[in-house]
């Protein structure tokens, strides 16, 4: 029988010990080598406003014109939806990032390079995710824009609403936001066109062996 591959690294959470592994008819490898890619989560981190989504978007785009088999995973969405019964609470913001960590792995296993956008202000968080995944299946994405010019684009309008006090706890502003030390790649949108930020990622992609085309 197969082990899950969940045993060595959540075993101190799983409530329902008597569950087995069941073992896919088509394996890991039968997708991968069907694609014409690595799979892997491309994780966005930064600001709200700092450019995450759109890129995120722009880089899916490039990669499923290619022939990739691509997939987006929004913040805002997966809360509308999966983790609509979380709050902002500190622990329901690590549930939150350890739910996504989960499904963005099963898009993975099926062999989907997957953007994954996410404020995920806290480095434990990011590296909890870089855990569950194997050596070069987690590239982390740091979207370096300066407060002020996430504020200033204000796309949700959601920094005019922190200036008047109607939200609090804002990552950058009154939370604390852990820029990463060490991200695998770092876009300077206010620097760049979307275009621009996008074909970086996509060539970071490209160089290190994930896929060929574009
Ligand atoms: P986030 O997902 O990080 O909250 P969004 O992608 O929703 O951010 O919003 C970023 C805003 O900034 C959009 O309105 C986008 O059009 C704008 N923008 C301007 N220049 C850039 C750039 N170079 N890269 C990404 N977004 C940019």
């Amino acid at each position: 029988m197969t082990q899950s591959p969940y045993k060595t690294v959540d075993s101190e959470t799983e409530k329902s010990s008597d569950v087995v592994w069941h073992q896919a008819t088509v394996s890991h490898d039968d997708r991968v080598k069907s694609n014409k890619h690595r799979p892997a989560v491309l994780w966005f981190t930064g600001l709200s406003g700092s450019g995450k989504s759109t890129i995120a978007n722009a880089v899916d785009k490039m990669l499923h014109d290619s022939g990739c088999k691509t997939y987006v995973l929004d913040g805002d969405n997966i809360r509308h939806g999966l983790n609509g019964d979380l709050t902002f609470t500190d622990v329901d913001r690590i549930e939150n990032i350890r739910r996504i960590g989960e499904v963005s792995k099963l898009f993975v296993d099926a062999g989907l390079l997957v953007c994954s956008a996410f404020i995920s202000p806290f480095k434990s968080d990011r590296e909890m995710i870089a855990k569950k995944l194997k050596q070069g299946e987690f590239i982390e994405i740091f979207i370096d824009t300066p407060l002020d010019v996430c504020a200033q684009r204000d796309p949700k309008g959601l920094y005019a609403k922190v200036k008047t006090g109607e939200i609090k706890n804002f990552t950058g502003v009154d939370s604390a936001y852990e820029a990463p030390q060490n991200a695998d790649i770092v876009i300077k949108t206010a620097e760049c066109s979307v275009h621009d930020c996008a074909l970086q990622i996509v060539n970071y992609l490209k160089q290190n062996g994930y896929f060929q085309q574009y």
